[in-house]
């Protein structure tokens, strides 16, 4: 399919239809904000199956996906051995209720994976996940406040929507109605990469923060890695004011490396949260950490957290499957692939002068149209984002799926080959040239 090149301006009738029929039972049509096409414009694809580095749509047009259902498909869609652990799971039926032997052996392989890890508990979605961490946080220090960065995303939790990535920043809402002032009150939001403001708040606050949450290498504003010594600089001003430093993973666990963004930077959390790759495509999600502060958790200890179906058998029978997949060459192939296309992206936008940068967690990337380092949420909402939407489409009609918005990180796969790189490259003239011409 290599080459293949569909009109443009485009038409998607059947997805046309099907959003109709979706927006009148579900608002917006999508049942998450960052599936609608809103920033962008147009009407979001509703795709019907996916094989490998391919999504196919209901109008039967195949796209190669760098979404990859927004980080948990790093081994590309349907892979064989993760189907066939489904498969099994599923003949043995669906829930219980009780405790099972997939959500020991995938705990397991999560404690093994990952130092700071001696505990953890499993939940079916990373919004669960930081909920869960941060009352854990609160209930093992007696400490009400909590310290997050603006631009960072750690899921739709009421203490944790102030100023937040993803969706929000894809919508511009720097806050939502439904969050009440007290539940926000207790939240400080400061700009990311900075360790003084960080320090400011402690020394503002003495003995009132219970823990600092931050993504280990934010993914929600686009790409932003963290400065030399930051997250370090976080674990080291929680530890001296007897506060937990909660490192959210959900994006870059199992992701970034074996071991997430802290086989990457090494810096030791107090928590940690994880979902994504973990589920293998299914509801799974994690918290986990110290196992002095897990064991403040029910029934061990007085701090409740619950779920009916936390340790899912198909979750973690496919979570198990894709982790025992993902090995250091697996972990190699991303990278190199990542790469590839990174350079291929920039090529093509320096050949048309586009003005751009490309940020990099490990093979987490993202493009962002300005010449300048984006280093917080204020330099990411610089660029020209209006040029990310004519590039954005342009790709979407040449059979290339981008996250429909300048604000997120881009994934991959091990199932990335050269076929799938060739049709990217063969896209990006045309949108390199969409970019430029955009207005805003
Ligand atoms: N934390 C981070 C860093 C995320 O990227 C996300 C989702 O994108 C979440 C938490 C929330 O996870 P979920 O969408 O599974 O609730």
């Amino acid at each position: 399919m290599a080459g293949v090149s569909y009109p443009y301006p485009y038409e998607a009738p059947v997805s046309q239809t099907l959003f109709e029929r979706a927006s009148l039972v579900t608002p917006g049509g999508v049942n998450s904000p960052v599936r609608a096409f809103r920033a962008v414009g147009g009407t979001p694809r509703f795709m019907v199956s996916g094989t490998g580095p391919y999504l196919t749509d209901a109008d039967g047009r195949e796209y190669v996906d760098l979404v990859c259902s927004w980080g948990p498909m790093i081994l590309g869609h349907s892979h064989p051995e993760v189907i066939e652990a489904v498969h099994a799971a599923v003949a043995r039926g669906t829930s219980f209720g009780t405790p099972g032997e997939g959500e020991v052996a995938l705990g397991e392989e999560i404690v093994a994976r990952i130092a700071p890890v001696e505990q953890v508990r499993l939940v079916s979605s990373g919004t669960e996940a930081t909920m869960s961490a941060i009352r854990l946080a609160r209930g093992f220090t007696g400490r009400a406040k909590i310290v997050k960065f603006a631009g960072c995303y750690h899921g739709h939790v009421d203490a944790l929507l102030a100023a937040a990535g993803s969706g929000l920043a894809t919508f511009a809402l720097p806050d939502t109605p439904g969050v009440t002032g007290a539940q926000a009150a207790d939240t400080i939001v400061l700009p990311y990469n900075d360790l003084e403001a960080v320090r400011a708040a402690f020394a503002a606050h003495p003995g009132e923060i219970a823990c600092v949450i931050t993504e280990a290498a934010p993914g929600n504003m686009g790409v932003v890695t963290p400065a030399e010594g930051f997250n370090q600089g976080l674990a080291d001003l929680c530890r001296a004011n007897g506060a937990l430093y909660v490192s959210d993973e959900v994006m870059t666990g199992f992701r970034t490396s074996r071991a997430g963004w802290y086989g990457v930077d090494g810096v030791r959390p107090d928590l940690m949260t994880f979902g994504k790759v973990m589920g293998g495509g299914f509801p799974a999600a994690a918290f986990g950490g110290r196992a002095d502060v897990m064991g403040h958790l029910a029934p061990a200890g007085p701090v409740y957290q619950a779920g009916t179906l936390s340790g899912n058998p198909i979750a973690t029978a496919a979570g198990l499957a894709q982790l025992r997949l993902l090995d250091d060459a697996a972990y190699a192939k991303v990278d190199a692939v990542s790469r590839e296309i990174q350079g291929l992206v920039s090529a093509a936008l320096a050949k048309e002068g586009v003005a751009h940068r490309v940020q990099t967690a490990s093979n987490m990337f993202s493009v962002f149209f300005t010449e300048d380092r984006v280093r917080n949420y204020d330099d990411a909402k610089k660029q020209e984002s209006f040029r990310f939407n004519g590039f954005f489409h342009s790709m979407l009609a040449q059979g290339v799926y981008l996250p429909p918005s300048a604000f997120e990180s881009w994934f991959v796969s091990t199932a990335h080959d050269e076929q799938a790189v060739e049709r990217i490259a063969a896209a990006l003239p045309t949108a390199a040239r969409a970019a430029a011409e955009a207005t805003a």
